[in-house]
């Protein structure tokens, strides 16, 4: 880390708890190949004292922050403004400066569709199974409405995936998300689908678990990408392989959303050949 000196510029995170974020890997490998005098703090924000975190934050002139748990949804009425992706998806994780106070961004899923893009995963006009109905699936679902072929959403409470399949339809116009029962992934027609695994099932330390075990199931799936990054290798990954399907992790959507982020505080484009070698320090530590 460069040395902090009366130029250096902060950000941040915003969060409850904040204590096993990567985020400042990701920020200060940044800041390390870029040159960028910056440093990144986590600050751990209870509900309550949100609104004076962020209006405390402008009066310190921080530059920027990132916002997770619990409030990726509450900052909404603290902000000067909102970009339009972040407005539909109806969540920010990104805040950016601006004179009277922040604008909030949306750069999860961005950062999804950078990652997928890095390791070749082509979601256009593709069959694609969401494994989840819950914030980041609904994001999901938006970001792939105008890309994918048809959407079929799968949750253990189906209303939940029912109602995001209403919206995703109603802004698009067009009625290709549908949502079942996560119980009835035996009536999904056809094959060759990319499954986005965006459920908790799965996660440290929980790591023998998956949310659909049959063997048939996977045998519909070509590509298989779990939002989840510990374990960098889940159980729903190796079903994957072990039907002869590919799989990834959700590491690079992690690193790519902090990219983004730092790419709108400092106005500057990270390379890919920059962006690998961050991921190289993240993979490090997990
Ligand atoms: P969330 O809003 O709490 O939603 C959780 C989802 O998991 C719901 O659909 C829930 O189903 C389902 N679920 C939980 N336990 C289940 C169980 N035992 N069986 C079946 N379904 C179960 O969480 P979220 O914020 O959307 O996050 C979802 C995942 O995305 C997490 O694993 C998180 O780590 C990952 N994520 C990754 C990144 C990244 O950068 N890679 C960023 C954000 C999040 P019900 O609706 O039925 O309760």
């Amino acid at each position: 880390m460069r040395e902090i000196d009366g130029r250096t510029r902060t950000c941040g995170l915003l969060g409850c708890p904040v204590e096993h974020t990567l985020s400042p890997v990701i920020h200060t490998a940044l800041s390390e190949i870029t040159g960028i005098n910056l440093a990144y703090l986590p600050f751990r924000v209870e509900k309550e004292a949100l609104g004076d975190a962020v209006q405390g934050a402008h009066a310190l002139n921080i530059l920027g922050l990132n916002v997770t748990v619990p409030h990726k949804e509450r900052v909404l009425p603290f902000l000067d403004g909102i970009d339009p992706l972040a407005e539909r998806i109806g969540a920010v994780n990104t805040l950016v400066r601006t004179e009277r106070g922040y604008r909030g961004y949306n750069t999860d899923m961005p950062g999804l569709y950078r990652a997928m893009v890095s390791d070749g995963v082509q979601v256009d006009k593709e069959s694609v199974i969401i494994l989840g109905a819950g914030g980041v699936a609904r994001a999901v679902a938006f970001m792939l409405a105008d890309r994918a072929e048809k959407i079929v959403l799968l949750n253990r409470t189906v209303e939940k995936a029912a109602a995001i399949a209403q919206e995703v339809n109603a802004f698009t116009g067009r009625e290709t998300t549908s949502a079942m029962p996560i119980s009835d992934y035996g009536k999904l027609a056809g094959g060759g689908y990319i499954a986005i695994q965006a459920t908790n099932v799965g996660m440290y330390p929980d790591m023998d678990s998956v949310v659909i075990s049959d063997k048939a199931f996977y045998e519909k799936v070509k590509i298989g990408y779990d939002l989840i990054f510990n374990p960098a290798d889940t159980l729903f990954m190796r079903k994957v392989r072990e039907a002869g399907g590919l799989s990834y992790n959700g590491l690079k959507m992690l690193l790519y959303q902090g990219i983004i982020a730092y790419e709108l505080w400092n106005n500057v484009k990270i390379t890919e050949e920059q962006a690998l070698w961050v991921y190289d320090r993240l993979k490090e530590r997990i």
